[in-house]
């Protein structure tokens, strides 16, 4: 009575290929929760397509990605920082290669570990990490063994920002690119003199989206009226009607929302209308029965949440399978059927 990440294996995996028919010298990035599917599966599956490096978002994760049998090389993206002693560790990794965004730093690990393999990161408009490109076209390389130069581009990457960007370094290395449309790439690869590669996580792992879904099991219903109390915080059901329990709770990260950029007037009425229903108590939950979102009971709890639905029918029976709209990046199921 889990949480189940259903997958169609076929449909799953001929999308990877097709991505990888389409991206030359593509970087497979296993990072996080494994985007829903776990870093082990991820690093089975970049074996499967048989790329020669895969990347992941901080040093603990490599083995993560080992142990899930992965023995190529790894990139990892997140920069590395002084005091950071299991990023410092795996200087010495030859299957490890660091990604170093500061003058400094890399001053530094030239210093402790001669001969590390590190990519240099260039800041882009995304703003996050990198030397500013003026930097970049002095920068002392002697002591490391500089395996290209990142470009991390913000979602809608722009072709113009990442020619102008790869014209900044002196030494020449590859480019190590994310976030481009496979045009855009291929144009960019085309006329470039290095070899390039593209870092890609959402697209590969969560492009077909008709390739995954994720379920609840019903574990239980009760009949409530207006005037029962309910749950960890005794709220009063809001009409006559059914307390439906089904699996997925806050362990599995169900219900958790990351901020949504606010992009336009109708983003926006959609957060206001989303405010107006917490407020009542009535936060909509992700999960589906008899084809409609229901509302929470109350917050979900560890393993499950508690649903409520107006009426004369529960709509379900306990072992039913209901469907959850997850974000996979921050959900971790109990199980993955299909493979
Ligand atoms: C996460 C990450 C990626 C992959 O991002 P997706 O949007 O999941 O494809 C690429 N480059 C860097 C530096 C990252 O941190």
């Amino acid at each position: 009575m889990t949480l189940s990440l259903h997958i169609d294996a076929a449909r799953w995996r001929a999308h990877q290929e097709q991505v990888l028919h389409d991206v030359r010298g593509l970087v497979p990035v296993a990072k996080g929760n494994g985007y829903g599917f776990g870093l082990d599966l991820l690093a089975q599956e970049s074996s499967r397509l048989g790329v020669d490096v895969i990347a992941v978002g901080i040093a603990q994760e490599v083995a993560a990605v080992r142990s899930g049998g992965w023995d190529g090389d790894v990139v990892v993206l997140n920069p590395w920082r002084p005091g950071d002693a299991l990023a410092t560790a795996l200087l010495d990794d030859h299957r490890v290669i660091t990604t170093v965004s500061r003058a400094d730093d890399v001053d530094q690990i030239a210093e402790i570990a001669p001969g590390a393999r590190v990519i240099v990161e260039i800041l882009t408009s995304m703003r996050r990490h990198g030397i500013l490109p003026d930097e970049a076209s002095r920068l002392s390389l002697d002591g490391v063994n500089l395996e290209g130069w990142a470009i991390h581009l913000p979602a809608t990457g722009s072709l113009e920002e990442a020619l102008r960007l790869a014209h900044a370094p002196h030494a020449e290395a590859p480019f190590w690119l994310s976030h481009l449309s496979v045009d855009d790439y291929r144009s960019f690869a085309e006329d470039s003199p290095v070899p390039t590669r593209m870092r890609v996580g959402t697209r590969l792992w969560l492009g077909d989206k008709q390739a995954y879904r994720t379920t609840a099991t019903v574990l239980d219903v009760h009949r409530v009226s207006r005037v029962t109390s309910l749950g960890y915080h005794q709220s009063k059901a809001p009409s006559d009607g059914f307390i439906v329990v089904v699996s997925g709770g806050t362990a599995h990260g169900v219900a958790l929302a990351a901020p949504v950029p606010q992009r336009n007037a109708r983003q926006r009425l959609i957060t206001v209308a989303e405010g107006v229903l917490s407020a009542t108590g009535q936060a909509l939950s992700p999960f589906s029965l008899g084809g409609k979102k229901r509302p929470f009971a109350e917050p979900p709890h560890m393993h499950s949440s508690m649903l409520f639905v107006a009426g004369k029918s529960p709509l379900v029976k306990v072992g039913d399978e209901v469907d959850v709209t997850v974000r996979m990046t921050t959900t971790t199921p109990d199980e993955i059927v299909g493979l």
